[in-house]
């Protein structure tokens, strides 16, 4: 008898052991699991993070290709309308088919040039009688380029006119005042720059413009400009919003001006040498020229330039002004 009742607390000995044993097992298989899955998770997490940063960076870069692309459209419509200029200009009869083989490019002074000796000297300008005038405008600033403009401006006794960003330019404002103290015109060009919103309607339009003409307002103590240029020229733009813009600026009293030579330093792949160019070979074909440069932030090409622009068209017997509301208006579209 006495054997009998080992057994049965022998065998529940055995089986407690045999369960703990079991348990102790899958605690450890899971706790490995766990293991597992907390480094998978934090390499997640290290992964999440790299392409966070990637993201970041290529935001960046979309933006400055944006801001880039922005600067080529000025270019291609001040070139656009060179180009219609030029067409209308030229409706000989010659014939230009024959060209198809020609593969030029405008820069193409290299050493292959088959004709090295075809080349106007463009340098001496053409003299006219009486006084000429010629008007230098800056686009885009306040920058910090912009009170190295205003000394070479004195240096030559030229006067200028600067069309006005506010968009990421508001720490330069207090060269507003000093545009206007030294005798030029400060007149509007957009509070944003931003195409989109700007010519998306009439008002997206007046709104832009009164948030700036309030900003130049105050920062000078109480100037008010009466001058205006369209960003990227008033032949930006849907034709039906623009020709409604003009219509209603020029009611409050405002007169847009567009340019007739282009310096073409929208783009900053131009050169000093191309901006010196560009200006001296042109002002001589057209009366009264209103020259398009910027005075925005990196146009240090322009900055260069300028001693020698205002020294060749000073020894041409230039005047250098500033526009007011007598000048003739330069206006690629006008009201209707
Ligand atoms: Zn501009």
């Amino acid at each position: 008898m006495k054997k009998k009742r080992w057994i049965p607390v022998l065998v529940c000995v055995i089986i407690s052991l045999c369960v703990c044993g079991v348990l102790g097992f899958q605690y450890q298989d899971l706790n490995g699991r766990y293991q597992k899955l907390e480094i998978e998770a934090s390499q997640l997490q290290e992964n999440n993070s790299g392409l966070n940063e990637e993201l970041a960076d290529s935001a960046a870069q979309l933006e400055e290709k944006e801001k880039y692309i922005e600067g080529q459209k000025d270019y291609i419509s001040e070139l656009s309308e060179q180009i219609q200029d030029f067409g209308n200009e030229d409706s000989t009869e010659d014939s230009w088919e024959d060209s198809s083989e020609d593969d030029w490019s405008s820069t193409n002074k290299s050493e292959d040039d088959p004709y090295p000796n075809l080349y106007a000297d463009k340098d001496d300008l053409p003299v006219q009688s009486g006084q000429k005038y010629v008007y230098l405008t800056f686009d885009d600033g306040p920058s910090s380029l912009t009170p190295k403009v205003l000394d070479i401006l004195d240096e030559y006794n030229a006067h200028a006119t600067f069309f006005v960003v506010a968009a990421n330019n508001e720490e330069y404002e207090e060269y507003l005042s000093e545009i206007v103290e030294r005798g030029h015109t400060l007149a509007l060009h957009s509070y944003s720059h931003n195409y989109n919103q700007i010519y998306r309607s009439v008002n997206a339009f007046l709104e832009d413009y009164e948030k700036l003409y309030d900003w130049v307002y105050e920062e000078t103590g109480g100037y008010s400009p009466c001058l205006f240029r369209f960003p990227g020229g008033s032949n930006n733009g849907s034709s039906y919003i623009v020709n409604n813009i003009i219509k209603e600026m020029e009611r409050r009293g405002f007169t847009h001006y567009d340019w007739n030579v282009s310096s073409g330093d929208g783009s900053n792949l131009t050169t000093t040498e191309n901006i010196i160019d560009n200006v001296c070979s042109n002002v001589g074909y057209i009366d009264n020229p209103v020259i398009l440069m910027h005075d925005g932030p990196g146009k240090n090409a322009t900055l260069t330039a300028l001693p020698t622009v205002l020294q060749k068209l000073s020894d041409a017997g230039y005047e250098f002004r500033s526009l007011d509301q007598n000048s003739e208006p330069v206006q690629y579209r006008q009201s209707k």
